[in-house]
């Protein structure tokens, strides 16, 4: 049996590495009393600018407050269409039902998991305004492809880049790029579980282009860029100091915890590899993949899904289902006839997958634990 007990993922962990460092950022912003846009929010979005390559970052409150910003940002109108995944936490569609635009859902590949990018062809129309893709589970979706087709149409990409924060994009000529860099705008959540995570909520906006740097500011800032001179509607998204204060320290380990999550993957990789009914994540060639879910495909004679999370749960192995409803089938999009569309793929990947403990802390003795206590239940 097992130290201590295991979760999907382990912030207390991490914590203790870090808690001197953590503790005194935090107990400044406390001193300081500067809760709202105090220095370190300024200087965090310069780090992460730095980090990421990109001219600007605008931090907001929650990623999916950036996602809406973004699609404020681009001006589009009641009607338009935005093609994404189905495939996808609810946040990315959510925003786009919210501003009374069209999510137009395409399916995504079996092996990655992300965009499929001749579906997204097959899907643009003259009221296309707004591509979104979403690099899940910490994994670029195949963006060299997708930029050109959009670039022909002139078609804004927007890149939810929730869950692949340190991860990369290389494209054909060897150029390497961070994932949230490449579309037009970029946006990204530092919800605590994910792979750059804040101590409570908060998100943030990438672009290299100055005007809409500009508005997005604005947008966030309710429509003002000179206070009590209201340009435009816009909301109230902020990150918080403290948030920022933790997130600078964080953003100097985010390498070292992305090799971490890969580190842990490739132990799983070796575990399950010999096995003819689990599928292991594909590591697309062009990405470098840093696991925000480690997500497995199940497909054992004799042990369902359910019972094989359930047996895990009697073993204390935490496993999940994301997303167990996709959003296509969301009760939240029936207005959209969203049902209706055939994702196939979308729906097989549903039924048969399962995500296992992923986070920077996981040790020899707990992912041989895991994986044994996998391999005896599959049989
Ligand atoms: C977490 C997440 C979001 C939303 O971020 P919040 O900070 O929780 O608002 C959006 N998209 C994806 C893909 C996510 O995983």
């Amino acid at each position: 049996m097992l130290m201590q007990s295991l979760q999907m993922v382990d912030l207390k962990r991490q914590y203790h590495k870090i808690k001197s460092e953590i503790d005194t950022a935090i107990l400044n912003v406390v001193e300081s009393t500067a809760f709202i846009n105090g220095p370190d929010v300024q200087h965090f979005s310069t780090e992460l600018a730095t980090y990421l390559g990109v001219k600007h970052v605008i931090p907001c409150a929650n990623g999916t407050d950036a996602l809406q910003i973004a699609l404020m940002a681009l001006g589009l109108q009641p009607g338009d269409e935005v093609i994404t995944t189905s495939y996808t936490y609810i946040a990315t569609v959510e925003v786009i039902a919210l501003l009374r635009l069209t999510p137009v859902f395409v399916d995504v590949d079996a092996d990655t998991f992300t965009m499929n990018i001749a579906s997204m062809r097959k899907a643009i129309t003259p009221r296309t305004k707004a591509i979104m893709p979403v690099h899940l589970y910490g994994q670029s979706v195949n963006m060299e492809p997708l930029l050109k087709i959009a670039a022909e149409h002139k078609i804004p990409v927007v890149e939810d880049n929730a869950q692949a924060i340190g991860g990369t994009y290389t494209f054909s000529d060897g150029t390497v790029k961070k994932t949230g860099s490449m579309g037009i705008i970029g946006c990204t959540s530092f919800f605590p579980s994910k792979n750059l995570g804040g101590y409570g909520d908060g998100g943030a906006i990438f672009t290299n282009d100055d005007t809409l740097a500009e508005k997005l500011r604005m947008i966030a800032n309710h429509g003002q860029k000179i206070r009590y001179y209201h340009e435009m509607v816009g909301c109230n998204s902020r990150l918080d100091t403290i948030q920022a204060a933790v997130l600078r320290i964080k953003l100097r380990h985010l390498d070292d915890y992305c090799k971490a999550r890969r580190t842990a993957a490739d132990y799983y990789d070796k575990a399950f590899s010999a096995h003819p009914g689990i599928t292991t994540p594909f590591r697309a060639p062009y990405a470098y993949h840093v696991f925000h879910q480690y997500t497995l495909q199940l497909r054992l004679n004799g042990v369902t899904r359910d019972e094989m999370q359930q047996k895990l749960a009697e073993r204390k192995v935490p496993s999940m289902i994301y997303y167990p409803v996709p959003c296509h089938k969301q009760n939240m999009l029936k207005e959209y006839a969203t049902g209706n569309v055939a994702l196939p793929v979308t729906d097989m990947l549903q039924d048969c997958v399962i995500s296992l403990p992923m986070h920077t802390e996981l040790t020899e003795e707990e992912l041989a634990y895991i994986t044994g206590c996998i391999l005896e239940i599959a049989g």
